[in-house]
């Protein structure tokens, strides 16, 4: 079945909705991004089509989308798609960074491809799927675009899935960090699977305050935290070889040995140790992948420099595998620790959430697959864990499949992307764009028949 009759036209549809996306400006400083200005760029272009939608007002102009097409099992969503960004600052860009300029075949601006990108994609494709007679889907086709993704989710998904489940629950998403090419040229295309957890740490000791001229006369609790700081930095948690990890180096194209090395508990340190000499930016990757990771970053409650500090907290980025939990994270700063200081301290989180992964042997695994043949012959799909958090962990934890699903043109790689993600000049082909407009279609119609 041919969704797309006439590409040419479609192609300009999705390319100018990224483009007024884009320039709707909808960034999240943390407090407020009025993403409504966003949804209701998406509502007008389902307007057009004379399509059904529910808008969810989270917050004062925070809203989020849920148009539904069916009312059978499975129900498969093309979402949770965040429409707001992060800020941008003119300086460093080719172009400015809400303009939503085209510069040699590719659409510039903030969001671009975090992931304004996808939802454009998908709203394009899910009007397209519901508007064509031949349709009819053996389960429900969702489309959901959210707010509020990039403070944490929410006035998002975490809202949405709180107090609207009946209507946002679903059984396989697809959201961001997917669809790039392990290295250019190459088709093998990388899906995000999985998310490490974090658990956010606090350190604190109460000592008591004195004056530096004085010492003696008081306990610092600088230099009790600064020590439990040095010892987390420096302690190494146990390398873990998860499947995801092995289906991500076996699709590398090096020699059998190679594979075996890096799937070693004993060799993998040893390599990554190398590469990072070598200033590979691979290491940093695998390393991340295949250990929880222990990152002591701030530390609150000191004075001045003549002060001594009675009363230090140290904060503490933990970030935990798919299967680690809080259990596993406190075990291991007790180990880092040593039980004597460790029992000095006060050890506390100010955000937890488990490492998480969706297995992929699933049918949208399949259709994903099929998909991106369809559009590239000969290539495959590999799985990826990402040191990051999206959307997709609040739908893991219901139960549901989740993946970071796109296409982009193969010439485009994952080194090219990993510094484009909210970094200056970000930006997508016009190719990349419609690649992944047909992607979405054709894995709905893989996976709900038509
Ligand atoms: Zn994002």
């Amino acid at each position: 079945m041919e969704i797309y009759k006439d590409p040419e036209k479609t192609k300009k549809e999705v390319t100018e909705l990224l483009q007024e996306l884009i320039r709707n400006k909808c960034v999240n400083d943390g407090t407020h991004a009025e993403e409504m200005r966003n949804i209701e760029t998406i509502a007008r272009y389902l307007d057009k089509y004379g399509l059904e939608y529910e808008i969810f007002e989270s917050t004062k102009d925070r809203g989020n989308l849920l148009a539904t097409f069916g009312n059978n099992n499975p129900r498969v969503m093309l979402g949770p798609s965040h429409v707001d960004v992060v800020p941008a600052v003119d300086e460093g860009w080719e172009v400015p960074p809400f303009s939503g300029e085209i510069k040699d075949g590719y659409i510039y601006g903030r969001g671009a491809i975090d992931m304004l990108n996808t939802v454009a994609a998908q709203t394009v494709a899910y009007a397209h799927l519901v508007t064509n007679p031949e349709f009819k889907p053996k389960g429900t086709l969702m489309l959901g675009i959210v707010s509020d993704e990039e403070a944490g989710g929410k006035w998002g998904v975490e809202w949405l899935l709180k107090n609207h489940y009946d209507k946002w629950k679903a059984d396989y998403v697809m959201t961001e960090t997917g669809g790039f090419s392990l290295a250019s040229g190459t088709n093998n295309v990388l899906m995000q699977v999985g998310e490490k957890g974090i658990y956010a740490t606090k350190i604190r000791y109460e000592g008591k305050q004195g004056h530096g001229s004085m010492p003696l006369a008081s306990d610092n609790a600088l230099v009790k935290v600064s020590e439990a700081m040095y010892r987390l930095g420096n302690y190494n948690p146990p390398v873990e070889i998860q499947p995801y990890w092995k289906e991500f180096v076996n699709s590398f194209p090096i020699s059998s040995i190679q594979k075996k090395l890096l799937t070693s508990k004993i060799f993998l340190p040893k390599i990554i140790k190398s590469l990072h000499e070598k200033g590979d930016p691979i290491a940093p990757l695998a390393h991340a992948l295949t250990s929880m990771t222990i990152s002591p970053n701030n530390i609150k409650g000191t004075i001045k420099f003549n002060v001594i500090p009675g009363d230090v907290t140290g904060e503490v980025d933990i970030r935990l595998l798919p299967g680690q939990d809080e259990k596993y994270a406190i075990k291991h700063i007790k180990k880092a620790l040593g039980k004597d200081l460790f029992q000095k301290l006060e050890i506390t989180h100010s955000l937890y959430y488990p490492g998480n992964a969706s297995p992929f042997d699933t049918p949208l695994w399949e259709a994903m697959e099929k998909a991106v043949n369809e559009l590239i012959p000969n290539s495959r799909i590999t799985p990826l864990v990402i040191p990051a958090v999206t959307d997709g962990r609040f739908y893991r934890l219901k139960g549901a499949v989740a993946y970071g699903a796109f296409l982009f043109s193969p010439d485009e790689s994952m080194k090219d992307f990993l510094s484009l993600y909210h970094g200056k000049n970000e930006r997508i082909s016009v190719k990349s764009l419609w690649l992944g407009t047909q992607f979405f279609a054709k894995t709905i119609v893989n996976m709900l028949g038509s």
